[in-house]
């Protein structure tokens, strides 16, 4: 099954084109679908799955580009990760000029407040300095509606849980949520109920 078979736009379909990503992963045909009808998911998926394109891809999809304030935050435990994610979900968006800012701890926060200045579509970034700004009132999040923790395992393992729900009690409740961990574990399960709306389970 190739990507033409959901309901994407010209610009999506062109920048997986040149991505070279012939198939959809397993992640992706089991994450895609749901998240393009606005569903909560948890998601067993491990790094390498293409866990990053199935939840960038409905999110670039479904973003309306005429927004000025933030509509996707992406939640991640290491500022390697969010550069990751930053790049990849920059080449997802390219032909639809979706913006996307990278929030990570030391490195200079003007410059970062300076990028949340002009228009930004989504958010990528570690706890500590997310939830910074958003106390600082850099990052406005009354127009997000789209929140991805991702790698939750880790963030347990490394202790930013506490900042991360947190954060979550910050976003607007009119929102999807998805969840990806490379464990279900019962932590992990606790958080989904409390912050998810009837969550579709994804085990890959
Ligand atoms: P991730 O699990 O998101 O870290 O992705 C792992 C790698 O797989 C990245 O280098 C992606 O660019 C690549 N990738 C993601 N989706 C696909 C796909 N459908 N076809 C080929 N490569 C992919």
């Amino acid at each position: 099954k190739k990507f033409n078979q959901y309901q994407l736009s010209d610009e999506l379909l062109k920048a997986i084109e040149k991505l070279n990503f012939e198939n959809p992963t397993k992640v992706q045909e089991a994450v895609i679908p749901i998240a393009l009808e606005k569903k909560d998911i948890l998601c067993k998926a491990q790094t390498g799955s293409g866990k990053t394109a199935a939840f960038g891809i409905p999110i670039c999809e479904l973003l309306d580009w005429e927004e000025n304030k933030p509509q996707a935050l992406v939640l991640t435990p290491t500022r390697e990760l969010a550069l990751q994610v930053h790049e990849d979900i920059f080449n997802i968006g390219r032909f639809k000029r979706v913006k996307v800012s990278a929030l990570y701890g030391k490195s200079p926060i003007r410059r970062q407040e300076k990028e949340l200045k002009q228009k930004t579509h989504v958010v990528v970034g570690t706890p500590g300095r997310v939830m910074d700004h958003i106390e600082r009132g850099t990052f406005i999040t009354d127009e997000i509606r789209f929140l991805v923790v991702d790698e939750a395992d880790e963030m347990l393992n490394m202790g930013f849980i506490d900042q991360v729900e947190e954060i979550i009690n910050e976003m607007p409740k009119n929102r999807v949520t998805m969840l990806f961990s490379a464990t279900l574990e019962n932590e992990i399960k606790r958080l989904s109920k409390k912050y998810m709306n009837d969550p579709q389970i994804i085990e890959i």
